[in-house]
């Protein structure tokens, strides 16, 4: 079994800096089809030196360049184009990055360019709105806060969803004015590479820069640089520990969105039907492969078996396949390492004494790709390796509880605590769990919604900061506070 190419992605693909192609230096890496195992591409990687090009052109820009000190009304004109540029290449943006990420091309058509394009709306919208203020403590002073822009963002952006990820970051950070260098993941640099190209022809020169390869290498020196003011990273916990680290030598804050293991928890009292609707899309969609999976989910004993057959049976029947064929729900993992990582779990599951309800297996029917089967394991308890650890796959991880007390307990008692799911009809029940759940977002009888005004972001391990409207304008502007006097002040006189 063979499945087509979305698309023919360039053969090479590497940074750009103010227009023009990065210096790259680096290493060459390899871009594969995660339906096929085959190499599509091959990314040019930025050392050291092409990073530092890169820092000093944004660096360039925002000292020097229109960008920060834009008006409204140009700096909204700019980002509307930003997001007509998307919307008018989203077929193409889409293939490339299914060609990249494995991910089923119609959801990237109808979610994450649809996201992306939105993401500059949201913004132009927000900025249009948002207000400084004004104080006058005494009759003689007005005392203003404004907020200014910080500077050189350094965006790093993982490999799951890269744009529909990325651009909510080059949006925020660019509707404040600052300027920017993004460094997406390794795996999955096609699209962006194409939507920075896109952007850079309606931006100001050298506002956003792109520099490409492997985060210890390409990431690390962008973090690093003595020349950025902000980073705000999206990825794994160990990574965000690194990142936190060496932005703290240059005293620069940073936005960690990190990973999950996020509890669906559904009591007796949920409408059945919309929570094992919900508990399928939860773990499921995305190819498994998001931070808010809802991947450890939490039944109430006395609908437990019925419910965790109900799932098997409906797991079974997913479309696992071609991500070109519309009627695909589950296309491939999103590399060969991964993929055996996530079945690793199956083994562990089962050494730590869980039950296989379904998958656990590769789909070998399905060629070279990285195909597996969706995966459901019901654990011995919360401490097994499959109900702590974050898989990032299509794999659910069950255990039972009996009532409110027990399921906070379970719900809580992991290093995370990005979202949570809460399933029931019971206004009661639903009031306490959100009361007692340590996660940065509550979901009741819905998975997930995302409101962009809102702060999105997690407690623990799951990360540090907010992005969201007015979490995004806190982080990518500085606070400055003007006192003048009204009248000439009355000054204490020394020497007279
Ligand atoms: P990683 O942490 O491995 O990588 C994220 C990004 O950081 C990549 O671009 C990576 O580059 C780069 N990077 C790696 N090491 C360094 C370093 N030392 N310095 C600077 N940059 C570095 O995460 P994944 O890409 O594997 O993404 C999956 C993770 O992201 C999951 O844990 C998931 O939960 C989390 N995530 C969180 C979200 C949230 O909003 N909370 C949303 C989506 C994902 P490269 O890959 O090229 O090595």
């Amino acid at each position: 079994m063979s499945f087509q190419l979305p698309i023919t992605p360039p053969d090479r693909v590497g940074g750009l800096v103010a227009g023009r192609a990065s210096r790259g230096g680096g290493v060459e890496i390899p871009v594969y089809y995660p339906a096929t195992g085959a190499q599509i591409s091959t990314l040019i990687e930025d050392d050291a030196d092409a990073v530092d090009h890169a820092v000093m052109a944004a660096r360039h820009a925002f000292d020097t360049g229109p960008w920060p000190g834009m008006g409204l009304t140009k700096r909204v004109e700019a980002l509307e184009a930003c997001r007509d540029a998307i919307l008018a290449h989203v077929d193409e943006l889409a293939r490339l990055e299914c060609a990249a990420t494995g991910l089923v091309l119609k959801e990237l058509k109808a979610r994450h360019m649809v996201r992306a394009a939105y993401n500059f709306r949201f913004f132009a919208e927000h900025i249009s709105q948002s207000s400084g203020q004004v104080y006058t403590q005494t009759e003689n002073y007005v005392t203003t806060v404004t907020r200014v822009p910080v500077g050189v963002a350094a965006l790093i952006a993982p490999w799951n969803a890269p744009v529909a990820l990325a651009t909510m970051k080059i949006a925020s950070a660019l509707a404040f004015g600052n300027t920017c260098v993004l460094k997406p993941s390794e795996q999955t640099p096609l699209a962006l590479a194409r939507v920075v190209e896109l952007l850079q022809e309606v931006l100001p020169e050298g506002v956003l820069n792109l520099v490409n390869g492997r985060g210890p290498v390409t990431g690390a020196a962008l973090v690093a640089h003595k020349c950025v003011d902000l980073v705000s990273f999206t990825g794994g916990t160990e990574t965000g520990r690194a990142i936190m680290s060496a932005a703290g030598q240059n005293l620069i804050p940073c936005t960690m969105e990190l990973g999950g293991k996020s509890a669906n928890i559904i009591f007796a009292s949920a409408d059945r039907e919309q929570a094992l609707d919900g508990a399928l899309a939860g773990i499921f969609s995305n190819n498994g492969q998001q931070c808010l999976a809802g991947s450890r989910i939490l039944v109430e004993r006395s609908i437990f078996d019925d419910f965790t057959e109900a799932f098997a049976e409906r797991a079974r029947k997913v479309r696992v396949g071609d991500p070109l064929d519309d009627a695909t729900e589950l296309g491939p993992l999103a590399s060969n390492a991964h993929m055996n990582r996530v079945l690793s779990f199956a083994g562990m599951a089962q050494e730590d004494g869980g039950r296989l309800l379904t998958g656990g297996t590769r789909r070998d029917d399905l060629g070279a790709g990285y195909f597996i089967n969706p995966t459901a394991f019901i654990a011995q308890s919360n401490a097994d390796r499959c109900a702590q650890s974050e898989i990032f796959g299509p794999f659910a991880t069950f255990l039972p509880f009996d009532g409110v007390d027990e399921a906070l307990h379970i719900a809580n008692d992991t290093e995370f605590g990005l979202v949570s799911y809460v399933w029931s009809d019971h206004l009661p029940t639903v009031m306490r769990m959100n009361d007692g759940l340590r996660s940065g977002v509550v979901w009741v009888n819905t998975p997930m919604m995302r409101e962009l005004r809102a702060p999105f972001g997690g407690f623990k391990s799951s990360g540090v900061g907010r992005e969201g409207g007015a979490a995004c304008e806190a982080f990518y502007t500085e606070e400055k506070t003007t006192s003048t006097p009204i009248r000439p002040a009355n000054i204490r006189r020394f020497g007279v």
